[in-house]
C-alpha cells in the first residue's frame, strides 16, 4: 500500500494531480497544498477516490510518480 495525496492547486491545463507520498515525487506540491487521500494499492484507487470526493474537479495522475494513471 502507498499513501497518495491530491494537489489542491490546479495544473496549467486545469487538472488536479494525484501524487504518491510514499515513494515521493520531484513534483510534490507544498505541504499546505496536499490533500491526503489515504492508502491504496496503486494510483488507480487513489484517483477514483479523489474523483468520488471532488467530482467537479479534473483529477489526473502525476506523469512522474503516477504514470500509469496519467491521461492528459
Ligand atoms: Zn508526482
Amino acid at each position: 500500500m502507498a499513501r497518495f495525496i491530491l494537489n489542491r492547486d490546479q495544473q496549467p491545463n486545469g487538472d488536479n494531480e494525484v501524487h504518491n507520498a510514499t515513494t515521493g515525487c520531484n513534483w510534490m506540491p507544498a505541504p499546505h497544498n496536499q490533500i491526503n487521500l489515504g492508502e491504496y494499492p496503486n494510483c488507480h484507487g487513489a484517483v477514483a477516490a479523489a474523483k468520488a470526493a471532488y467530482g467537479n474537479a479534473r483529477i489526473n495522475g502525476c506523469a512522474y510518480c503516477c504514470a500509469i494513471c496519467h491521461t492528459t
